[in-house]
């Protein structure tokens, strides 16, 4: 498919739109998530609640979270702070399901691009320098967009233990601030609850 057609594409804008611009990061997503549902698909059950773990919480769990439907808020998402650009979906009733990882040989690094993003981020591109690095910015998104699924993913079948769902349990106040608190999250101190962003704070206070 030409990245044009895939750019126009009702999934694509609805990426775009969540994630809030265009990039290649959002394209490694919105790929990956496709080919992992498509893999995922042909082995499970239609009613079947997937999980989505990723391993980075970059530009592309956006993306992931528009397509597969799992996401933060319903706590089917998963985020392991890995730093890597990899997503697994699974099956809620088996723990089974597929990862799909990028190669570490996908995409050679563009030092032009590279450089760019580096004097951007500095705040020391000229004009001109901005006009070239999203000329470059939106040529890899194409790149990612119409490359062969072997050139930038492997692909694998996936076991995991999937953390239990969460829980409902009412409240209670925080020993400390008085806030309201799911009593499992907060730690007990000289006998009483108290909540983690207070513990956090004096953390912070003690340093
Ligand atoms: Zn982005
Ligand atoms: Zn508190």
């Amino acid at each position: 498919m030409k990245a044009q057609d895939i750019l126009e594409s009702e999934d694509f804008k609805r990426c775009a739109a969540f994630h809030g611009h265009v990039c290649p990061g959002l394209s490694i997503g919105f790929r990956a998530a496709h080919i992992a549902m498509d893999r995922l698909q042909e082995n499970r059950a239609e009613d079947e609640e997937i999980v989505a773990v990723v391993e980075t919480d970059a530009c592309s769990a956006d993306a992931v979270q528009v397509l597969t439907g799992c996401t933060f808020g319903k706590g089917n998402f998963i985020y392991r702070d890995y730093g890597k650009m990899a997503l697994t979906l699974l099956s809620r009733n088996t723990g089974r399901g597929v990862r799909v990882a990028m190669k570490p040989d996908a995409f050679k690094p563009d030092e032009e691009h590279m450089a760019l993003i580096q004097k951007i981020t500095r705040g020391a591109a000229t004009a001109d320098e901005h006009k070239r690095f999203e000329k470059l910015h939106f040529r890899r998104t194409c790149d990612i967009l119409e490359a062969p699924v072997d050139k930038l993913f492997s692909v694998s079948p996936a076991e995991m233990e999937l953390p239990a769902r969460a829980r409902i349990e009412p409240s209670e106040p925080c020993a400390r601030c008085g806030e309201p608190t799911m009593p499992s999250k907060m730690n007990v101190v000289d006998g009483r609850k108290v909540c983690r962003g207070c513990l956090d704070r004096a953390g912070v206070d003690a340093e």
